[in-house]
């Protein structure tokens, strides 16, 4: 792969004693590999001297590219820079804390060549197991059961991605913890690659136990996209038909009773059911509508296509 060039990508915030130390391991690691190589850290909006000492390792290596952040925009943010500005035909992402491992990014490239993403699995992860380990693999099972790609560490952020399936997503929020996911919705092709992990040696964690939250709520997000950003109408008006469905056929018992066989039905706890139901469903199927007409905004004036070819022949 003399020709090819990796790009490893790294967001780094509040890690200036990791960095130097990451830097060196890296350069061991790529300059045996004989593959080209550019690094690509993105300071988001250090607050210590994690930019300094960037500048000082850019100005001795021209492999070295330092993108800074006006402010901290979040390791999502930081990534899609990293992304935008990187030039390899395959593009590595690691945390800078040094608990990914530089010394496995040659063979999660060489993989890259059949795969278009490889993803990383700490499977012996150093985390503590109730605060850490145990969520996250709940959330691995979860997240795999919902998108439908199983994936054993979706938190692992050593991955290497050919070049066209980063370079086709958007990412928001915190969805980098989801590209695999995305990257499924382009057609990517994935496998797995057993990678090292380390306790964490300098500073500590940038996120807390909150995160689980954000994690379910980005999960939802996913799968509605994933299922339905071309079809909102059929998310919102499939339960609104069945919702106000419902609620017109208890008003039709309801108008029976009291015009035919003469019954008070002002008291009747269905009565209010029947209301509910019929307003909810209306409300669901209009935004439904609302939706559909969002869907083709998006769609038309950002020239997104709703397909994606892989090839034409003629
Ligand atoms: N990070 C970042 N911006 C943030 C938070 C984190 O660039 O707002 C970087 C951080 O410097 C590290 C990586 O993202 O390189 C992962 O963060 P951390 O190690 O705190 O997460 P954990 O390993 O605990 O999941
Ligand atoms: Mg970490």
């Amino acid at each position: 792969m003399s020709d090819s060039m990796v790009s490893i990508v790294i967001p780094v915030y509040n890690e200036e004693e990791s960095v130097p130390v990451l830097y060196k391991a890296i350069k061991n690691a790529m300059d045996d590999a004989g593959v080209g190589y550019e690094i690509i850290f993105v300071d988001d909006g250090s607050k210590d001297n994690t930019f300094s000492i960037l500048s000082e390792i850019q100005k001795g290596d021209g492999k070295v590219v330092v993108i800074s952040f006006r402010r901290n925009f979040g390791q999502t943010a930081a990534m899609s820079a990293g992304f935008d500005y990187a030039k390899g035909d395959v593009i590595v992402t690691m945390d800078a804390d040094l608990q990914n491992d530089p010394k496995d990014i040659p063979r999660l490239v060489e993989k890259a060549k059949d795969y278009d993403v490889v993803s990383g699995w700490r499977k012996n992860r150093k985390d503590p197991f109730f605060s850490r380990r145990l969520p996250s693999m709940m959330a691995n099972w979860l997240i795999s059961k919902v998108t439908g790609v199983y994936l054993h560490d979706y938190g692992c952020t050593l991955k290497a991605y050919r070049k066209e399936v980063v370079k086709n997503i958007k990412l928001y929020g915190e969805m980098h913890r989801f590209i695999p996911a995305i990257a499924s919705w382009v057609g990517a092709s994935f496998t797995e690659e057993v990678v090292e992990h380390h306790p964490r040696r300098f500073g500590k964690s940038k996120y807390g136990i909150s995160r689980t939250v954000r994690v379910i709520l980005d999960l939802i997000t996913v799968k509605f996209l994933q299922s339905f950003s071309t079809r909102p109408i059929h998310a919102f008006g499939t339960p609104g038909l069945v919702l106000g469905g419902t609620g017109f056929l208890i008003s039709l018992y309801l108008s029976y009773d009291k015009l035919i066989l003469g019954h008070q039905i002002g008291n009747r706890p269905l009565l209010l059911l029947s209301a509910l139901f019929i307003i909810l469903g209306a409300q669901l199927v209009v935004m439904g509508l609302l939706g559909e007409m969002l869907a083709r905004i998006y769609h038309e004036s950002q020239g997104k296509p709703i397909y994606i070819v892989k090839k034409v022949l003629r």
